[in-house]
């Protein structure tokens, strides 16, 4: 093969929709394996009606997304350095200077455990009564799988996981640290989401399971107002926010709301529209 025809693949390999479905495909023979053998819900189809819905999600909104999260990362070092470029160039391959003397697994550790902690509150904010229609799409499925992580409205995604990494990137931490954790957001945030009867045993408080999870996704009269953090739950531990009974198992996930469509662009133009009678606010956080 010439070096021609290399350089084609090598570019091929590279483009996010590309990558995406590399992911996709592997999730899919992981967690459909995984939720035949440990199931929550041992009815729930193992591919349900709407799944064409969250593999577009998932294999489009990484090329669509691609181009706005670079933007906002080089705004910001825009900001940072007066439009300095070679600082700037320096800075988006190397990370700060103070990044060459920290080890990276002690800054993939960092970048986590700051993830984390932006995105509780951002999801606790969308959890409010101003922001909850946008994030109403990702509570929408009513059947949940590991297929369902994907599913977020763009005016969600965008301030909940591009400015969060955007945020890592503007505090100098290497941008390796957060390339080596992408496999582990992949896998991590569809196992949350799969229709599994994990809870970690003893490791629940640590590490956030897939039945912690599902209480999220239940309606606000069980654990909809609860358990906001991405991975760690020590976070919803601290704001009076975890919940967990070890005697119960979360009830059916999904929306009070009866007005979500099921369709992309229903669920695009959804926080936009007139709200239905009977359609209102209703798994918003009671405070
Ligand atoms: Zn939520
Ligand atoms: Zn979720």
């Amino acid at each position: 093969m010439g070096a021609a025809e290399t350089g084609l693949i090598d570019r091929l390999l590279q483009l996010p929709t590309l990558q995406a479905g590399g992911w996709l495909l592997l999730c899919a023979a992981l967690f459909s394996a995984l939720q035949m053998l440990t199931p929550h819900d041992r009815d729930q189809p193992l591919v349900r009606k709407d799944a064409w819905l969250d593999a577009f999600y998932w294999l489009i909104g990484p090329a669509v997304y691609a181009g706005i999260s670079t933007t906002i990362v080089i705004a910001g070092f825009w900001l940072i350095f007066g439009g300095d470029v070679e600082a700037i160039r320096h800075y988006a391959v190397n990370g700060a200077d103070w990044a060459a003397d920290v080890p990276l697994w002690l800054q993939v550790i960092l970048v986590l455990v700051i993830s984390d902690l932006y995105m509780y509150w951002c999801h606790r904010m969308f959890h409010g009564r101003t922001l909850w229609r946008f994030h109403a799409v990702h509570h929408s499925a009513e059947n949940m799988d590991w297929l369902h992580a994907v599913r977020f409205h763009p005016v969600n995604y965008i301030p909940h996981a591009m400015l969060s990494s955007a945020l890592i990137l503007w505090m100098g931490f290497a941008p390796a640290a957060l390339m080596v954790l992408v496999p582990f957001n992949y896998l991590y945030s569809s196992m949350v989401h799969a229709n599994l009867n994990w809870t970690f045993g003893p490791l629940r408080y640590v590490f956030a399971s897939p039945v912690f999870h599902r209480w999220h996704h239940t309606g606000p009269d069980e654990g909809g107002s609860s358990n906001f953090a991405p991975t760690f739950p020590v976070l919803d531990l601290m704001f009076g926010t975890f919940h967990m009974p070890q005697d119960q198992k979360p009830g059916k996930t999904g929306l009070v709301e009866q007005d979500m469509p099921a369709t992309l662009s229903g669920h695009l133009l959804y926080p936009f529209r007139k709200r239905l009678p009977g359609g209102s606010v209703a798994a918003v956080e009671q405070s």
